[in-house]
């Protein structure tokens, strides 16, 4: 198949909205990463993401919408929490995607079988317009090739999938660079099943206390039952190892360098103010405490390390647990493998 191509223009959204409604899958820009997209009504069409993206069938996909009225329009849930009006108040549009009872709309190919449904209202104009356009929600998980790192541009989209979907619509790199903060309003507590740039302490300042899904931090037993079929998945991973550091820049540069003399292809992806010390190959990520600057360059420092080449083993420096620092951590301990070496 040939892959299209597009900018952003009204032209364009028209010829993508156009795939959308003939059943095609379509790439599209929204403020977290690309996505990958086909009508969350019918089934058929929403089969078609999960043979591009050679994703297994039982992980379900977040449903987008382009406005809070489409949640009753398109009537997507059986019930709208009190809880959810309230977060979808705060945090909508943006980089939430809260989790509830589904109605019978949905399609067993989005929620995998499950009794629930992922929604988000995006905050990029490009992908409001697009579902404007097409006149119905749109099924978009990241459009990336299953197991790779999120796309963050275009060229990142059609590296992973040209060839495999009918367009590609491209509005820039992607703001914020991580997923979007998952939340799960279908428990009796509400419970976190994927950190975003909306914090777990942005999200308790509107409706209490949440739960932590174990998963969210630590590895998976083999015999652990998941609350998010994503999670049980390789992930982010380039194909060169990568191991994190825990322990200040001094120890990291130290530890990175003396690796480096024995191994010289050893690289690292590093904050800004290590570049002049350390004597490997580096891929920035941003100043040190700038947490979101991070976000917004995690994926393509990791698709950078397979890019560049040579490299056998990246360090990166093991991030906080808290505030936007969980969405790195979670990102990079799975591109890791849970392999962390402490230098305290
Ligand atoms: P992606 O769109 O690639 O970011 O993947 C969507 C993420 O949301 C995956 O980790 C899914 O497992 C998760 N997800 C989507 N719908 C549900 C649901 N109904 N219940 C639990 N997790 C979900
Ligand atoms: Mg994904």
């Amino acid at each position: 198949m040939n892959t299209l191509l597009l900018g952003s223009t009204k032209e364009d959204i028209k010829t993508a909205a156009d795939i959308l409604q003939n059943g095609g899958v379509v790439a599209m820009p929204t403020e977290t990463v690309y996505g990958l997209a086909a009508d969350a009504l019918d089934g058929e069409a929403v089969k078609k993401i999960f043979l591009a993206k050679r994703r297994p069938m039982d992980n379900p996909l977040i449903v987008h919408i382009a406005e809070v009225g489409d949640i009753e329009r398109f009537n997507l849930v059986s019930e709208f929490p009190e809880k959810a009006k309230k977060l979808a108040e705060k945090f909508w549009p943006g980089p939430l995607t809260i989790i509830m009872k589904k109605s019978s709309v949905i399609p067993d190919e989005v929620s995998a079988g499950l009794s629930t449904v992922a929604i988000r209202l995006p905050s990029h104009k490009v992908a409001r317009e697009l579902i404007k356009e097409s006149g119905t929600v749109l099924a978009a998980p990241s459009a990336n090739r299953s197991g790779s790192p999120s796309p963050t541009t275009a060229q990142h989209v059609m590296n992973d999938l040209c060839g495999d979907i009918q367009a590609v619509v491209d509005g820039g790199m992607c703001d914020v660079g991580v997923e979007s903060t998952v939340i799960t309003l279908a428990t009796k507590t509400p419970r976190l099943l994927r950190p975003g740039l909306v914090t777990v302490e942005q999200i308790e300042e509107v409706i209490g206390h949440i739960d932590v899904d174990h998963a969210v931090l630590f590895k998976l037993e083999s015999d652990e039952k998941v609350s998010s079929p994503g999670m049980k998945y390789k992930h982010y991973a380039p194909k060169a190892k990568v191991v994190l550091l825990s322990g200040d820049s001094e120890k990291f540069i130290r530890f990175v360098n003396a690796e480096f003399e024995k191994d010289s292809s050893v690289g690292a992806i590093c904050y800004d103010e290590d570049i002049d010390s350390l004597l490997c190959n580096t891929i920035p990520i941003g100043k040190a405490d700038d947490l979101e600057a991070q976000a917004h360059l995690l994926f393509d420092a990791l698709r950078q390390v397979d890019k560049q080449g040579g490299f056998t083993t990246v360090y990166a420096h093991c991030p906080t647990k808290t505030g936007v620092g969980m969405a790195l951590y979670n990102r990079l301990i799975r591109a890791a493998s849970f392999e962390v070496i402490s230098l305290e």
